[in-house]
C-alpha cells in the first residue's frame, strides 16, 4: 500500500512480563463511575447509567520504564485551559476474544483521564461535546498493561492518586457504580469492541488542578506506580 505521506505511528503501550507492545485502537471512557466523584461534580449518582465519551488515541502518553525501573511519562501543560485536573483511573485494555471473535479483557492498567475542566464546563453550560475538554496531546498518559493472567479480577484494590507527594484521590476499584464487565456491556451495546480499544473506567473523589512543574504518582494495587511529570509549555 503507497500513500501520499507516511501514516502516524499507532500508539502502543508497554506489557508486564512481555516484549511485545500493545496496539491501541480506541480510547472509550466512562463518565462518573464512582458516587463520591459524581456528587463533587454536581450529580446524582443514583439514576445514571454509564455514559461515554472518547479521546483520541493520539492522546494516550505511554509511560516508559526509566533507568532505575520506575514508569514515567513527561506532558505539556496544554493549550487554552487554566484548569487542567487529574482523574486517576483504572484502564481495561481489550485483547482479542478466546476464539479469536469479539473482545476479551487482555489485561488492565492505571492512567490519568487528564480533563480541561474550564473547557468541559463551558461545552456542560452550552450543552455542547466534551471533545476540547477531554482530547489533546497528553490527556491519557497510561502505564504499562498487566496481563488478566497476572492482575485477575479489580477486585477492592485501592487506587490513588498523589501530587508532590501530597495524595489527594484514594479510593477502591469496587467503588465503581458500574463494573468492568457492566461498562463493557454497555459499551458495546452502541458499536462492537475491537481488539486495541482501552476503556477508562472512571475515577474517585478528589479530582483537582495541577500546575506546571507537578509530578503526579498514581497507583493502583498490584501494580507498579507511575509518576507522571506536567511540564510549563515551551
Ligand atoms: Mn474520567
Amino acid at each position: 500500500m503507497d500513500f501520499p505521506f507516511p501514516p502516524a505511528e499507532r500508539p502502543t503501550v508497554a506489557i508486564i512480563g512481555d516484549e511485545r507492545r500493545f496496539p491501541v485502537a480506541r480510547i472509550f471512557c466512562v463518565g462518573r463511575n464512582y458516587a463520591e466523584h459524581a456528587r463533587e461534580m454536581g450529580a446524582d449518582p443514583d439514576r445514571e447509567p454509564p455514559f461515554f465519551f472518547a479521546k483520541t488515541a493520539w492522546a494516550l502518553a505511554p509511560c516508559s520504564r526509566g533507568g532505575e525501573g520506575g514508569w514515567s511519562v513527561r506532558v505539556t501543560y496544554p493549550l487554552a485551559t487554566s484548569d487542567l485536573h487529574h482523574e486517576v483511573e483504572l484502564v481495561a485494555a481489550l485483547g482479542p476474544g478466546p476464539d479469536g471473535k469479539g473482545v476479551s479483557v487482555f489485561g488492565f492498567a492505571v492512567g490519568i483521564d487528564f480533563t480541561r475542566r474550564d473547557v468541559q464546563a463551558e461545552a456542560k453550560k452550552l450543552a455542547r461535546p466534551w471533545t476540547t475538554g477531554k482530547s489533546f496531546i497528553g490527556a491519557a498518559p497510561i502505564g504499562p498493561i498487566l496481563p488478566v493472567s497476572a492482575f485477575g479480577q479489580p477486585g477492592d484494590r485501592a487506587i490513588s492518586l498523589s501530587v508532590n507527594g501530597e495524595e489527594r484521590q484514594r479510593g477502591t476499584l469496587s467503588q465503581m457504580i458500574w463494573g468492568v464487565e457492566e461498562v463493557l456491556e454497555h459499551l458495546a451495546g452502541y458499536d462492537a469492541l475491537m481488539p486495541g480499544d482501552l476503556v477508562f473506567t472512571g475515577t474517585p473523589a478528589g479530582v483537582g488542578a495541577v500546575a506546571p512543574g507537578d509530578v503526579l504518582t498514581c497507583i493502583v494495587e498490584s501494580m507498579e506506580p507511575i509518576t507522571v511529570t506536567v511540564d510549563p509549555r515551551s
